[in-house]
């Protein structure tokens, strides 16, 4: 059996934090009602990390739902990002300033600059080693960043980002890229891992599953975990949430693993980093 055998378990940070295997995505998951709801299943159901950003608009219900939880602060890995209108130096620590406000929490465990935004990032990431240093965040991080934004990033900054947070399922791998952030200690962690919902109709998936009685979602964030990849899966409904929590009790075979793997085609659902525009 792997060692990934427990939902409160994660992956270690280079600077000792453990980041949750499994999150909660709320990209678009209203504020209020609907993301509160969402999180208190999700605290049930044993997840222990939620994953907003600015952009989301749903930091206030974010850090309701925590600050609500009869769970310890410390129990709950929150995660943040700064928008892209919000890069340079002075106007991340502001925007963090906001975020926190939004939150209604005193430290944050994790912020992400959320794109590359180029003229900017490396400004951006000053910022966050200055957040880092005075205590204010448990781990910095970025979000798409390719090899090229990670280089570029490498020199000048003092601390290595420690997380990479990128669109990742079967059908963009870019192991390469995995395996580049694996040797700097970068931890990989994936967005839209479910496809943004497609994982349910793809065929071998649906094959795959059935013989470990598992659904294609539980395989691929299966596969995630096996891969060394954190995941934060996206729903509101009850009955998906627990779904995509069901994941500890199995183990996929190396043959399946190269199976799933072999699904890449390079498809992003989401914007390439090289050429958003926003
Ligand atoms: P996802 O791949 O997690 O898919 C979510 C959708 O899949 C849901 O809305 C639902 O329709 C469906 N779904 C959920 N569980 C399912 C199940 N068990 N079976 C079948 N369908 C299911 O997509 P996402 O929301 O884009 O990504 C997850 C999270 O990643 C986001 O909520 C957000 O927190 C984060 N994210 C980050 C970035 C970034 O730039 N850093 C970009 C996109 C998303």
């Amino acid at each position: 059996m792997s060692i990934i055998s427990d939902i409160s378990g994660g992956f270690p940070l280079q600077n000792g934090v453990t980041l949750p295997y499994l999150g909660l995505g709320v990209y678009l998951s209203e504020n209020g009602g609907e993301v509160e709801q969402a999180i208190a299943w999700a605290l049930e159901a044993g997840y222990r990390n939620i994953d907003t950003a600015s952009f989301y608009g749903n930091e206030s219900g974010v850090g309701q739902a925590v600050r609500e939880s009869a769970l310890p602060r410390e129990a709950i890995f929150v995660t943040s990002k700064v928008w892209n209108a919000d890069q340079g130096y002075a106007s991340t620590l502001d925007a963090f300033e906001r975020s926190m406000e939004e939150l209604g929490l005193e430290v944050l465990d994790l912020y992400l600059v959320h794109w590359p935004v180029r003229g900017k990032f490396r400004d951006t990431w000053r910022a966050m080693e200055e957040l880092y240093k005075k205590g204010r965040v448990r781990a910095i991080g970025v979000s798409n960043f390719l090899k090229h934004h990670l280089e570029a990033l490498e020199e000048t900054s003092r601390i290595r980002p420690m997380v990479n947070q990128m669109e990742f399922h079967p059908y963009l791998v870019q192991q390469e890229l995995l395996e580049y952030c694996q040797a700097c200690q970068i931890q990989y962690q994936a967005w839209s891992p479910l496809m943004q919902g497609r994982i349910k109709d793809q065929p071998e998936l649906l094959e795959m599953a059935g013989h470990y009685g598992k659904t294609p979602a539980q395989l691929v964030l299966r596969w995630d975990l096996q891969k060394g990849v954190a995941t934060i899966p996206k729903s509101s409904r009850q009955s998906r949430i627990l779904e995509n929590a069901d994941l500890f009790d199995f183990e996929i075979s190396p043959a399946d693993m190269q199976r799933i793997d072999a699904l890449d085609r390079g498809h992003r659902f989401g914007p390439d980093p090289d050429t958003f525009d926003f």
